[in-house]
């Protein structure tokens, strides 16, 4: 067999990253939060002052950028044009841009093939929008990540309050609910279960929980496959 790929798709807030990177460590598979990848673009647009709705000009912005992910003893750097930003996406301002840009075709060809190719390098992980749908659509394993928008927002706020952000639970929940509509209704790539992907609803799951969930549903369709070969 030759290197697996699984699919994580789902809303924001689901706990996708949390858990895809913990299932990969485990399984020794690299992690690829390309959500990190729009996050930058996002960055980038914002820092040059264009409006999220401009749609030309973040695709003529593109040509300048050059996105990267470096790997440090296992954990994931995002670097634009070379620069560490991993920190610097991480803000409710940055989601904001990442949806918009996300939204541009140019943006998600731009990624696409990168995106791609790092599927074809070895094992790994990759969580996103459309991982399992336009992606790695052969990818042996997918599933999709879920969780109730409260329990979504809920997490995402303690996220945001531990990391000293001034946020409340309100506007938390209303930027979830409008980025999930914003991923859902856009004309690429819209955010949605592959036929094949396995549901996960991790709203009455802790943390472990769900890592176990994960692992188990690769585990056992790894075995299938391995059965069926
Ligand atoms: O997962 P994360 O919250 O970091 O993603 C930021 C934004 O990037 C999402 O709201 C979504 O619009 C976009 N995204 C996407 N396709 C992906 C990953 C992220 O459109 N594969």
């Amino acid at each position: 067999m030759g290197y697996i790929s699984v699919a994580i798709d789902g809303p924001s807030g689901a706990g996708k990253s949390t858990v895809a990177r913990a299932a990969a460590m485990r399984l020794g598979y690299v992690y690829v939060d390309t959500g990190a990848m729009y996050r930058a673009i996002g960055l980038a647009v914002c820092r040059r002052g264009i409006d999220g709705e401009d749609a030309a000009g973040i695709a003529a912005v593109l040509p300048e950028l050059t996105i990267q992910l470096a790997y440090e003893n296992g954990t994931q750097h995002v670097l634009l044009c070379g620069e560490d930003v991993s920190d610097a996406i991480r803000t409710p301002e940055i989601a904001y841009y990442a949806s918009k840009v996300s939204a541009v075709p140019a943006v998600r060809q731009f990624l696409l093939e990168t995106q791609r190719s790092m599927a074809k390098s070895g094992n790994i992980l990759m969580d996103g929008r459309d991982i399992g749908t336009v992606i790695l659509p052969d990818a042996p394993v997918k599933i999709f990540l879920t969780a109730s928008a409260e329990t979504r927002a809920e997490r995402r706020y303690l996220e945001l309050r531990e990391k000293g952000q001034q946020v409340t639970r309100e506007r938390v929940l209303h930027d979830v609910v409008e980025r999930d509509r914003q991923d859902m209704t856009r004309a690429v790539a819209p955010l949605r279960q592959a036929a094949d992907a396995v549901l996960l609803d991790t709203s009455d799951m802790t943390l472990e929980q769900s890592i176990q969930a994960v692992l188990q549903i690769i585990e056992k369709k790894i075995e299938d496959l391995n059965h069926e070969s």
